[in-house]
């Protein structure tokens, strides 16, 4: 990687300031109910706590808007922390809480931190400069800190101060190991993946995949296409498909995308048969529809069908790499769960495969489906894979000291 990691740091009684991603879900009570997030980040604290750096965690929570909201507080993490830090050293006694992430007490406390201890600070979203990328507001948080961690992929698609305003005052600011993890795999599968290469993309709509689709269509073998946006694509090849979800004003780009597979030798595969519900809802009445006549008008598809199951798992019985964004389907509703799970399945049978999912509503499916340990890599950043996927630079790695 041409960027500094947390590795390439001397840590040692320095104040790191880490950038975590502990936007993790609430209760109406306030309790935690998913700490994946704050999971996901442990062994970057821990390896800091181990060379003995002074660590502090500035993360964000909600959309707060610029306002201190009782409800979005980052308090409730302090708990969970100690808890997952159980073990390491003795630094679950050694988690502080600071009520602001800037300013004279977020300042002392941290000039006060000892070699192994831990500061978290309220959520950054309670100052508009955050999101702004104030440079003020940069200055103060870099002025906690010796030394700058970005961990948060999730929020590295985001100029934000705490993701890009804070490198200026810094003097190095390097990847943590969750970061780096995300982007070896991300990126070597963009760059150098084992083929056969197969992407599978779903989702609700063309408008927000086309410039992935694009992007992918110049490096992989297969382009498997499922979901909502299926129902686009089919109409752009002359097929009417009932009440299912199409976007008419994106028959051009969808013609377009396809035109550019065939020129390129890209296997497309659109799904071959579809199961219909007759209306949009967890009790509707369904029927399993194949072929390329018209869809009964009154029906909309909210699934594929079991013969584009087949299909697309043998392509991914295949592959050597496979990239995956999308649901197949409504796969909140579980009547229109099943082709989303069986691919999934068709991932996880694949063991001599490099299986990258990203994509908010795909890893809440992949945890639903049950087989999400057999997957190579789930990447934590919904927007920001996407936005790596399409050969975007992501403004929270630019800023990073080069190596
Ligand atoms: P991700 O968050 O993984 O990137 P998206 O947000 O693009 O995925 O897609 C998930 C959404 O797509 C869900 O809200 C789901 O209901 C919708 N969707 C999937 N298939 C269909 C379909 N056939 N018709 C309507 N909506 C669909
Ligand atoms: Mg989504």
């Amino acid at each position: 990687m041409a960027k500094l990691s947390i590795r390439d740091l001397d840590l040692t009684a320095k104040r790191v300031l880490i950038r975590v991603d502990f936007n993790v879900p609430l209760s109406k009570e306030g309790a935690i109910t998913d700490d994946t997030r704050i999971r996901e980040t442990i062994p970057t604290i821990e390896y800091a706590l181990r060379r003995k750096a002074k660590v502090i965690l500035a993360a964000h929570l909600g959309r707060p808007k610029g306002k201190k909201v009782d409800s979005m507080s980052l308090r409730p993490v302090v708990a969970r922390l100690r808890m997952l830090l159980d073990g390491v050293l003795d630094a679950d006694e050694n988690v502080a809480f600071a009520p602001d992430c800037v300013g004279p007490v977020a300042e002392e406390m941290s000039n006060n931190l000892e070699p192994g201890q831990t500061l978290l600070l309220e959520n950054l979203r309670f100052h508009s400069g955050e999101e702004a990328n104030d440079p003020e507001f940069a200055r103060k948080l870099a002025a906690l800190c010796d030394l700058y961690v970005n961990d948060a992929f999730g929020a590295a698609h985001r100029a934000h101060a705490s993701t890009e305003g804070i490198t200026h005052f810094v003097a190095q600011s390097a990847a943590g190991m969750l970061m780096e993890k995300e982007l070896n795999y991300l990126g070597k599968a963009v760059s150098e993946p084992f083929r056969p290469f197969v992407a599978i993309i779903g989702g609700a709509k063309v408008s927000d995949k086309i410039e992935v689709i694009n992007a992918l269509l110049d490096r992989v073998d297969s382009l498997l296409i499922g979901g909502g946006m299926t129902y686009t694509f089919l109409n752009a090849n002359g097929q009417t498909t009932g009440k299912s979800l199409v976007e008419m004003d994106k028959l051009n780009v969808a013609k377009a995308a396809m035109d550019k597979a065939a020129e390129r030798g890209v296997k497309f595969l659109l799904p071959v048969d579809h199961v219909l519900a007759d209306k949009f809802a967890a009790d509707a009445r369904t029927q399993v529809f194949s072929g390329d006549g018209p869809f009964p008008e009154d029906w909309m598809a909210l699934d594929i069908g079991p013969a584009t199951v087949k299909l697309f798992s043998e392509e991914i019985a295949e592959a050597a790499t496979v990239v995956w964004n999308g649901p197949m389907g409504v796969a909140e509703l579980p009547a229109f769960a099943k082709g989303t799970n069986a691919i999934a399945n068709a991932l996880a049978r694949n063991n001599d495969a490099i299986t990258i999912v990203g994509g908010g509503d795909s890893v809440a499916a992949l945890h639903h489906s049950g087989v999400a340990d057999k997957i190579t890599h789930i990447s934590t950043g919904g927007g920001a894979s996407l936005e790596f996927l399409e050969g975007k630079v992501l403004p929270g790695v630019a800023a990073l000291t080069d190596k």
